[in-house]
């Protein structure tokens, strides 16, 4: 593009060009209007100037590298609000606002862990988030391996006592990463189970499909009344090494130091920061575009979800620029605290008491780097040939419609799509996402820069389309 002439100027420079009024007559069909002759022009601009500028990686840019890793309750995670404020205004959002609530805090601290038998060797491990620490001292035990959640489920109460319960399931890899939903119910539930069988710790193999000497965090949960035990991952060459000793025929044991200090009661602040492009004649009808600002600590977060940062503010920033504007209002809502439990996501529902009539549909970025290869609605019956013809806009593009008709929405959009919101997924590539996803290797240079034009392109056509369409997703 040319330097010389901000980009966006460019974009307002075309967009207000377009002269063309003419409206499309609907009334003489049974379908739902398509867009008019306007809004279809504004659509192309729109996709052109998405697919040639850097905007949505010049946000990701700057969330990763002027605030770093946005773990909730530490400095960083405070900070990205008040970047989040003052991004959303920059880029022309007309009203910008926070909603703060709590959620329970979870603080890291240091780890080390070890083989100590057959020999001493020092294995690459995270804890996992909410898990407790060893009280500073060194834990040691027996290891005893599970081919998988449903082993450790079967083993016989009383069965581990003392020992340390190893879960060895290697996730898979597939395009639309649906190896992760069988990879993280061990992460999830494992140290509760394993306590449940008497062990002193939960270690498991990390949910990635890396072959990388780095471990993958993620969110754990205990029980009630069961006792909390350290919870951690370690990485794949660290969890084979383990694997192939125990095949030996000879006690293995493990030794973990953490200082990790969770579950205390201790809550944090916590903020979704929200920002609308307001509607120019149905303002009260909210299209809704997601992403999450908080992240893990031990990368910066910009694939997991600083991508998605950068597109739904992109899509608002080409919104903004519009004239006329669309009728609709686009709301993008950067969910807090995502990571340990999808915590921004329920506050918002619960301040609308589950009443989100006025949400006509909504979706959600936190997939990483993939090129978005499928759409899949979650609509109206009557509504579902106005997504079909939105559809025919990305055909060009390589991405097809699913023949299904569930989707709630990715992420903290689920809530949403739980309590009514109809939903749009995009499905991308998700080959490589869990290579990263929750690593030290989540950082701005694994960003696929042409892959995140292609996504903001169709997330901006999106809440193009979602907001000018005459077309009721609710009905
Ligand atoms: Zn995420």
């Amino acid at each position: 593009m040319n330097t010389s002439r901000p980009w966006h100027h460019a974009l307002r420079g075309a967009l207000t060009s377009i002269l063309a009024v003419t409206v499309f007559s609907a009334q003489a069909t049974s379908f739902p209007p398509p867009l008019n002759q306007q809004q279809t022009k504004q659509l192309r601009v729109i996709k052109n100037t998405a697919l040639q500028v850097d905007l949505s990686y010049q946000v990701i840019e700057s969330l990763t590298t002027e605030v770093g890793a946005r773990l909730v309750g530490t400095p960083a995670e405070k900070q990205s609000v008040t970047w989040a404020v003052n991004k959303m205004k920059t880029l022309g959002f007309d009203k910008v606002w926070v909603e703060e609530s709590e959620a329970r805090l979870w603080q890291r601290g240091d780890l080390q862990a070890a083989i100590t038998k057959p020999y001493q060797h020092n294995i690459v491990a995270l804890a996992l988030g909410n898990s407790v620490g060893t009280g500073g001292k060194a834990l040691t035990g027996e290891v005893v391996e599970f081919a998988d959640l449903a082993a450790l489920n079967a083993a016989p109460a009383g069965s581990l006592e003392n020992k340390i319960a190893f879960v060895s399931y290697r996730m898979t890899r597939h395009k639309d990463g649906h190896g992760y939903g069988s990879a993280v119910g061990a992460r999830v539930t494992g140290a509760a189970q394993a306590a449940k069988k008497g062990a002193v710790a939960f270690i498991m193999r990390s949910v990635g499909t890396d072959t990388n000497r780095f471990a993958h965090t993620g969110v754990s949960r205990y029980e009630d009344g069961v006792k909390k035990i350290p919870a951690v991952a370690i990485s794949n060459p660290d969890a084979d090494l383990l694997q192939n000793a125990l095949k030996h025929k000879q006690p293995v044991t493990f030794s973990l130091t953490m200082s990790a200090s969770g579950p205390t009661g201790q809550t944090t602040t916590i903020a979704n920061v929200i920002g609308e492009v307001t509607g120019s004649s149905k303002p009260q009808d909210i299209v809704t575009l997601g992403a999450h600002l908080d992240s893990w600590d031990v990368g910066t977060g910009a694939i997991d979800d600083g991508i998605g940062v950068g597109i739904t503010l992109a899509a608002g920033h080409y919104l903004s620029q519009l004239n006329p504007r669309p009728a609709r209002t686009l709301r993008v809502i950067l969910f807090a605290a995502e990571e340990i439990g999808l915590y921004g996501a329920k506050d918002y529902v619960a301040r609308r008491q589950g009443d989100l009539q006025n949400h006509v549909i909504g979706a959600e970025w936190d997939f990483g780097n993939g090129k978005i290869y499928q759409l899949e609605p979650g609509v109206s019956k009557d509504s579902l040939p106005a997504i079909a013809a939105f559809a025919r806009f990305l055909s060009p593009m390589g991405i097809s419609m699913a023949q299904t008709n569930n989707a709630k929405g990715q992420s903290d959009m689920s809530a949403l799509g739980e309590a009514g919101q109809p939903a749009v997924n995009f499905n991308p590539d998700g080959t490589d996402y869990f290579d990263y996803h929750h690593t030290e290797n989540d950082t701005l240079d694994k960003v696929d820069r042409d892959a995140l034009k292609f996504n903001t392109a169709v997330y901006s056509m999106f809440a193009l389309f979602a907001t000018s369409t005459g077309a009721d997703f609710r009905q």
